[in-house]
């Protein structure tokens, strides 16, 4: 059975290896020739939007599935047509939703789920208003296309706004209030076909930059995790979601407030391969092959670190007891996701004391709660 997955990058690569163990064979689709999942599978050359070959994977394999949000529903949707044999899981109602900001919060109010105040920006009148009505300090971004903190201007005063617009005013943007956090967490679960959920322990996420540095999880008191369970699984039961799906969340005042989601197995969740029972890419394809979902259920304490930039001696990183690294072949560049290591420990304590440490050497400055 053949898994069609468009972009081959390092959440499609690890998809890839969580499902031949499962016997399933992987096609990817990607333009860069170099692409992760292109070291351990077929890949497919051209643009995402390549009719030609987004037909070929259709017809090719089973189900389709992606490995970011970016590409275009439109491409996809001319490939969900019933005479193609492939379904394209999740659903693209949900992709379309997550592609856009706006679309995004009009989807949390509607189902009761928090998140921040905002308004939408097309014009210098809208921002205008958004200023007045928001206020300071706030954050402008753009619609669509925003990721690991790009397309983003920070508002604390009004003429940061204004050099904002000036920034990004040509794509449609939105103006949100900026939320002092406590910190930051993730929740991702699996829907199947057949309507069984599963939903991991929260995720407790430190970014740096906009870019993940730190997951730590089970993460935070027990109400957190049912308030985010409860999140999730309202958004998967709207979509009739198959597949997993991520929710990122502010933690305020011991409340949380929805950021964004990800219709796609997760950074945060990178864990739960050595650190829970059934990993988040296994329950992915679990999920849309409407195969039974695996236990969620955390082996201990896990913190995984991001390796940004370039990868440190591969020697030292494993000298350390119980330390699994990752790389996923990617030529080393200044912001840029290489690999990412895990370990679990048996106590929180023990885990954050290791986390504390281990980001001293890797990314110093850092601090962690
Ligand atoms: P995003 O691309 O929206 O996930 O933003 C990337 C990161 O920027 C988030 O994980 C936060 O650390 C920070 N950020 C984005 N929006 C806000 C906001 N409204 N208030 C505070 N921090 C924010």
């Amino acid at each position: 059975m053949t898994v069609g997955i468009v972009g081959a990058g390092q959440l499609g690569r690890m998809l890839a290896l969580a499902g031949y163990p499962l016997g399933l064979d992987f096609l990817f689709l990607d333009p860069a020739h170099d692409a992760p999942a292109g070291r351990v599978a077929p890949v497919l050359h051209g643009a995402f939007t390549d009719p030609k070959l987004l037909g070929r994977l259709a017809r090719e394999c089973e189900v389709l599935t992606f490995d970011w949000e970016n590409i275009s529903v439109e491409a996809l949707r001319a490939h969900a047509a019933p005479a193609h044999a492939a379904r394209i899981c999740p659903p693209i109602r949900a992709l379309a939703a997550a592609q856009d900001r706006v679309a995004e919060k009009r989807l949390f109010e509607r189902l009761g789920i928090p998140t921040t105040r905002w308004r939408a920006v097309g014009s210098r009148s809208h921002l205008e208003r958004a200023l007045r009505e928001i206020g300071v300090p706030g954050v402008l971004k753009t619609r669509r296309l925003g990721y690991d903190g790009k397309g983003q201007v920070r508002v604390r005063r009004p003429e940061d706004a204004w050099r904002g617009w000036e920034e990004l005013g040509d794509a449609p943007l939105l103006y949100e209030e900026w939320v002092p956090f406590e910190c930051e967490v993730s929740i991702i679960g699996a829907r199947s076909a057949r309507g069984e959920t599963a939903v991991y322990p929260l995720n407790g996420n430190v970014h740096s930059h906009g870019i993940l540095r730190l997951t730590r999880a089970p993460y935070g008191p027990p109400r957190w995790q049912r308030a985010a369970a409860r999140h999730l699984e309202s958004c998967l039961r709207h979509f009739g979601y198959v597949g997993v799906l991520t929710i990122e969340f502010f933690v305020r005042d011991g409340r949380l407030i929805a950021n964004e989601m990800a219709p796609r197995v997760h950074n945060s969740g990178h864990w739960t391969i050595e650190g829970c029972a059934t990993s988040q890419f296994e329950n992915h394809l679990r999920a849309i092959l409407n195969l039974p979902l695996g236990s969620t259920r955390a082996r201990g304490f896990s913190a995984m670190l991001n390796l940004i930039g370039d990868i440190p001696p591969r020697g030292e990183l494993l000298a350390r007891d119980g330390l699994h690294l990752h790389e996923y072949g990617k030529q080393p560049r200044p912001g840029r996701k290489v690999g990412h290591c895990t370990f679990v420990e048996p106590t929180a304590a023990r885990r954050d004391r290791r986390a504390r440490e281990l980001l001293a050497e890797l990314a110093p400055g850092l601090r962690i709660p």
